[in-house]
């Protein structure tokens, strides 16, 4: 078998939601990350989804629906989602909401939780792909489970190659990193997983301060055998510590490479390693920075080097996202 990958036209659009119709897995860009995309509403193509990504049956899934879908034969649309909708879709936000009754999304893509993962994603390409398939699509990132997401084609063929059954190539993600997660499934809205999205955003449209979820500390993605997982701390396996991670250990806060260190820069003038020195973004730009980090941590990964050296991100607007991802990437393997 050939890992079938083309460019993203009329036509292999046309021929990707007929493959997504009959239960296919196609792998396709938005605005955050290439996704992994099967019908939503067949519990064997989610469970396909699973097995090609290796993802833990714990670790629920998001849905993504063409503009003009309605989200409330899915999920429970209150005056809050409503709004937060209004002013959010298309784009980088994911809602976590309670199952509607009569809800025809998998029960595996929920991973037995009684809510449900939504977005509508702003891309283009996936736009056209949902709006000819018109079928809720489960896609999460198209990378096996724990390791970096895929922000070009190239990086699905070379992480998921021939498990997918057709890769549609629109050229770089824009934004680079995955979406922000917003449950809104709890009295108190809050945020499971930082994204391209910021909290300051979303406080603005609620009227009232976010909080944003620890990450569970002790968890890792890769789901032991018996390990002991409570609701509360699989609420989002988003927040589980190890997760994004590149092959190579990273080390944080760097001011400089060490010897044998690749170097991974930030802004104006940096220190450069001998081995493999790229930059997030020379004008110390976030945005940038979001879009570059994946791309560049897997260049990195592929280098001579033992170790990835990271220099400081700010902590500000998408910078926590970013240092939200660097602290799962450097976290303690199983
Ligand atoms: P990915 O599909 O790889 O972008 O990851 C999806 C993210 O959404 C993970 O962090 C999931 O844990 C989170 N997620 C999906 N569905 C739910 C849900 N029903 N409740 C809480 N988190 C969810
Ligand atoms: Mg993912």
């Amino acid at each position: 078998m050939t890992v079938n990958v083309v460019p993203a036209t009329a036509e292999s659009i046309a021929a990707a939601a007929d493959l997504l119709a009959e239960g296919g897995l196609v792998a396709f860009p938005t605005e955050t990350v290439y996704g992994l995309g099967g019908d939503a509403t067949r519990e064997r193509t989610v469970a396909r989804i699973f097995a090609a990504k290796g993802r833990p049956r714990f670790n629920p899934l998001i849905v993504h629906l063409a503009p003009g879908m309605p989200a409330e034969e899915i999920a429970i649309m209150d005056e809050r989602a409503q709004r937060i909708a209004a002013r959010f879709w298309p784009g980088a936000l994911t809602l976590v909401l309670a199952r509607a009754p009569g809800c025809p999304i998998a029960l595996l893509a929920s991973a037995g939780l009684d809510t449900v993962a939504l977005r509508m994603p702003a891309h283009p390409v996936a736009q056209a792909l949902l709006k000819k398939v018109r079928i809720p699509i489960a896609a999460p990132s198209a990378n096996p489970s724990g390791r970096l997401s895929p922000t070009e084609a190239r990086h699905v063929v070379d992480l998921l190659g021939e498990k997918v059954d057709l890769i549609l190539d629109g050229g770089k993600c824009p934004g680079g990193l995955e979406s922000t997660v917003l449950d809104l499934s709890v009295p108190e809205a809050r945020i499971l997983r930082p994204g391209l999205v910021t909290a300051e955003e979303i406080a603005a449209v609620l009227g009232a301060p976010v909080a944003i979820a620890q990450a569970a500390a002790a968890l890792t993605d890769r789901g032991g055998a018996g390990e002991i997982i409570s609701d509360e701390e699989i609420k989002s396996p988003g927040m589980l510590a190890s997760h994004y991670a590149p092959k190579k250990p990273l080390r944080l806060g760097a001011e400089a490479a060490a010897p044998g260190e690749a170097f991974l820069a930030f802004g104006p003038n940096p220190p450069r390693s001998i081995l493999a020195s790229l930059n997030l973004s020379p004008t110390g730009d976030l945005v940038e920075a979001a879009a570059n980090l994946f791309a560049y941590l897997h260049r990195l990964d592929a280098s001579q080097a033992h170790t990835i050296a990271v220099m400081p991100i700010p902590e500000i607007g998408i910078g926590a996202a970013i240092n939200d991802r660097l602290r799962r990437a450097a976290a303690p393997r199983p």
